[in-house]
């Protein structure tokens, strides 16, 4: 598998870093003619831009961005459940070559790795970052900024790490971006924990949608994603709706996303991330094209040790059920990174 968020983090520094070495392919699928025009500039055309982002705002003044709901006056300086200030917290930004190869190409996917979470989960391995919150915190300029520098770097788009808790900071950041030429589509890398009424003011505004889908069964949620119970519901709405945004996944003649729907899914050990289920569930509610990464990278991070169930990483044998229900039930989209550890894991075993 390429690099890890993890991996991300041990090489990044803090606002700037490295450049990783790319990979040498990248995804291939179906191809269209290329998207100059990132969703946004279409939606500042229409003069529709300023009030999305006016509305955005407005709502830090009692925080329902997530479905936690806590009713906080950000603007005031009061915290949530996220523990995010009202200005986004940056642990760090660059272009990123451990992503999946359709974000990355050639130059790297333009990542910014926002601090704070709104999940929380006890397996999080970004956990100095999205539980203790270590980063700087920035001014909507300052991240207009690294856009504009990620840009010049040649990254193929902005891929925003986290990004549910700073939504607003984000489109003003964007549309600031966009008047000093900013031109990249923007990725909305989510855990998917996301509400739809927030969801629809990025409608126009984010050309590609990646959310995790993390466990299909409210109890496994509640109890590693601090009680978030209503997470499999919430969030299969939240996908339903980002397709019927950004719909199925188009790429360029160099195989880089223009626009579409990414889910990603990560096998946990002991069947806990639900994976049949979860293939089932998108078969029956999206296309069978849908783009899908079924991931084996889980690692016990964090608290992860405290729950012998979660304490241990994932089998061969876990991983390669995982890939025959995606072929049992018909997806037809699977990430590239995906199909390769699979066919590398059946090649081991007929050794
Ligand atoms: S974004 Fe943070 S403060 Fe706002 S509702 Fe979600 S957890 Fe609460």
């Amino acid at each position: 598998m390429g690099f890890t968020r993890r991996d991300f983090i041990k090489n990044s520094l803090l606002i700037g870093g490295s450049i990783f070495l790319p990979p040498t392919s990248i995804h291939a699928g179906q191809k269209k003619e290329e998207k100059r025009v990132p969703a946004y500039e279409k939606l500042e055309r229409e003069g529709k831009l300023a009030q999305r982002i006016k509305e955005a705002y407005g709502i830090f003044e009692r925080c329902h961005l997530c479905p936690r709901r806590c009713g906080v006056n950000r603007q005031k300086g009061e915290k949530g459940f996220c523990r995010a200030p009202v200005r986004p917290v940056v642990f760090g930004y660059h272009p990123h070559f451990g992503e999946e190869m359709a974000l990355v190409g050639q130059n790297g996917s333009g990542t910014i790795f926002f601090s704070n979470c709104n999940l929380r989960c006890v397996f999080c391995q970004n956990w100095p970052i999205s539980h203790e919150g270590r980063g700087k915190e920035v001014r909507d300029e300052d991240l207009a900024e690294m856009m504009i520098k990620l840009q010049k770097m040649g990254c193929h788009n902005i891929n925003l790490v986290t990004p549910t808790h700073v939504m607003p900071n984000i489109l003003n950041a964007t549309r600031m971006a966009l008047k000093k030429g900013l031109r990249l589509p923007l990725v909305y890398n989510t855990s998917g924990y996301e509400r739809l009424e927030i969801l629809k003011i990025l409608d126009g505004i984010v050309d590609i949608y990646m959310p995790d889908m993390k466990y299909m069964d409210a109890d496994r949620a509640a109890k590693y994603s601090a009680g978030a119970s209503d997470y499999p519901e919430v969030t299969k709405k939240a996908i339903i709706e980002m397709n019927r945004q950004v719909g199925q996944l188009q790429i360029d003649q160099q195989g880089i996303v223009l626009r579409g729907l990414m889910i990603r899914h990560l096998v946990m050990p002991n069947r806990v991330a639900g994976t049949e289920k979860f293939v089932k569930w998108v078969v029956e509610n999206l296309p069978k094209s849908t783009y899908v990464n079924i991931m084996a990278q889980y690692r016990v991070e964090y608290k992860a040790f405290d729950y012998p169930e979660i304490a241990r990483g994932i089998t061969v044998q876990e991983f390669l059920e995982a890939m025959e229900w995606t072929k049992r039930y018909g997806l037809t989209n699977l990430d590239p990174q995906s199909v390769a550890t699979r066919n590398l894991y059946y090649h081991r075993r007929s050794e």
